[in-house]
């Protein structure tokens, strides 16, 4: 079987009921854009029939010519950004998935990952489905073709009884909007309302720019689903467990601006950075951040610090997060395109410096060397979360444990790799309780525990992933 690593990040967002919806699904989707710069689409519906635009490249490369959105008839639509690695970036795998099967046509977008795709891919071929892409996302799609309900909200139970791990899934029929995030509510989903219209999107954020008001977070388990009658109806078919939201939403994927698992992100992240402060305080004459990522977490820092913040990297806005870039040799250079120092307020300084994370260690031992260069005289790095030492299943996109510098190298290794002359992780419990959630968190990332574990036996790729021999996922 030949299945691509389980690697995406992305984003969704659908509008229900308003006459501009594949518009106002492009600005959805423009705001959704930090969670994937690789492929988007939007799948509308006039009433009778879907009609679909989607491609390689960013929003505004994808659906810049107006007449785009005449090809996008309809008052619904579902929309889509992706982020995957190298291996599967391709035409074919953009979404939303459209697909005309015995019961009419479909779409479905997907942000998260699934952790049973590979045995129920290997069963549904078994049984003479003919896959057309490597996304775990099609497998839905065929388990909807098989289910033996009648109904549409039944057949989407049934397969959804039957998929383990991470999902926030939107599908468009031709009359009908559902809305399903997953038991364990990893990703965040929430509702909205624009006049008479239903709005679903990954952040709020993608709300505040359609300008529709925030109803509420769609919960853990449940299912919502748009009808004709502009109402919603709201559903809990799955079986209950303890749900475990993703922290690194909170580290660093999510925007500043949006409200997720019930807290503003901004907010977390500077209390992350104060807390940041209190377990490691040093003394320096100034404290910068790794922009943009990094910004809130220093702020809460130099305050807590008392230590003066500035903007002593300067982003050229114009380039895109290093780390989406698939190519090694593009990362290599990536820090210097997208960061510059200013030299004359780090000169003969004692700097401390921000970031949210460390994954492989080739960022903060360039922007290390970087702030160094510009004259400052000593570097201490601070990182807003513990130790990135564990791939994440469930949506975002890590390298395998072998990359992972934290995974094999303890925090003075690292600090030597870096060349900072001190290095201080946020503790795992300062973590917790900065975001300060009433329920569990998925931590996975820095602990090695996941909630879901992969059904046995592991198949090579996702043994890949592990490719220190861990046993952490039983
Ligand atoms: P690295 O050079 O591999 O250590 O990357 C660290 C940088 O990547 C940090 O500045 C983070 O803000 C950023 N980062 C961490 N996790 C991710 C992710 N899943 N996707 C994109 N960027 C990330």
């Amino acid at each position: 079987m030949n299945f691509t690593r389980p690697h995406e990040e992305c984003g969704v967002f659908g509008i229900y009921n308003h006459k501009e919806a594949a518009n106002l699904t492009y600005l959805g989707l423009y705001a959704l854009q930090h969670r994937g710069q690789e492929s988007c689409g939007i799948v509308s519906s006039d009433g009778l029939h879907l009609h679909a635009h989607k491609r390689m490249g960013l929003v505004a490369d994808v659906f810049g010519n107006p007449a785009v959105f005449k090809k996008l008839p309809g008052s619904a639509a579902i929309g889509h950004v992706r982020y995957s690695t190298a291996g599967a970036s391709v035409e074919k795998n953009v979404q939303p998935i459209m697909v005309d099967y015995s019961r009419g046509s479909i779409a479905v977008a997907h942000n998260g990952n699934l952790v049973n795709a590979q045995i129920l891919k290997a069963e549904l071929e078994a049984y003479g489905s003919i896959f057309q892409t490597t996304m775990d996302t099609e497998i839905i799609i065929h388990l909807l073709a098989v289910a033996r309900t009648n109904s549409l909200v039944d057949r989407i139970v049934e397969a959804l009884n039957r998929i383990k791990g991470a999902y926030c899934l939107l599908f468009l029929t031709k009359s009908r909007m559902i809305a399903v995030r997953d038991p364990n509510g990893f990703r965040p989903l929430c509702l909205g309302k624009l006049g008479n219209a239903w709005v679903v999107a990954s952040e709020s954020c993608a709300l505040d720019l359609i300008e529709a008001t925030f109803v509420r977070e769609i919960e853990p388990g449940e299912m919502v689903i748009c009808t004709r009658d502009g109402g919603i109806k709201s559903l809990f078919p799955f079986k209950k467990v303890a749900p475990t939201p993703c922290i690194f939403e909170f580290v660093y994927f999510a925007r500043p601006d949006s409200q997720i698992f019930g807290k503003n992100v901004y907010l977390i992240r500077k209390e992350l950075g104060r807390q940041l402060a209190r377990e490691y305080p040093v003394e320096a004459d100034v404290v910068i951040s790794v922009p943009d990522s990094g910004m809130p977490a220093a702020m809460g820092y130099a305050e807590e610090a008392g230590i003066p913040f500035e903007l002593g990297l300067i982003r050229n806005h114009y380039v895109g997060r290093t780390f989406i870039e698939p190519a090694q040799s593009i990362r290599h250079f990536g820090v210097k395109i997208k960061l510059n120092p200013v030299k004359e307020l780090l000169k003969g300084k004692r700097v401390v410096v921000i970031d949210d994370s460390i994954v492989r260690g080739t960022t903060s031992r360039k922007i290390v060397k970087m702030v160094r260069q510009a004259g400052a005289t000593e570097v201490h790095m601070r990182i807003s979360s513990p130790p990135t030492s564990y791939p994440c299943y469930y949506g975002i996109d890590t390298p395998n444990r072998k990359e992972l510098i934290s995974s094999s190298h303890t925090v003075e290794e690292v600090c030597r790799y870096i060349t900072a002359d001190s290095l201080g992780y946020l503790s795992s419990e300062g973590l917790v309780e900065a975001v300060g959630l009433s329920n569990e968190v998925c931590k996975a990332c820095f602990s090695g525990a996941y909630p879901i574990a992969f059904p046995k036996p592991m198949d090579n790729n996702q043994r890949e992933l592990f490719e220190e021999g861990d046993a952490h996922n039983e």
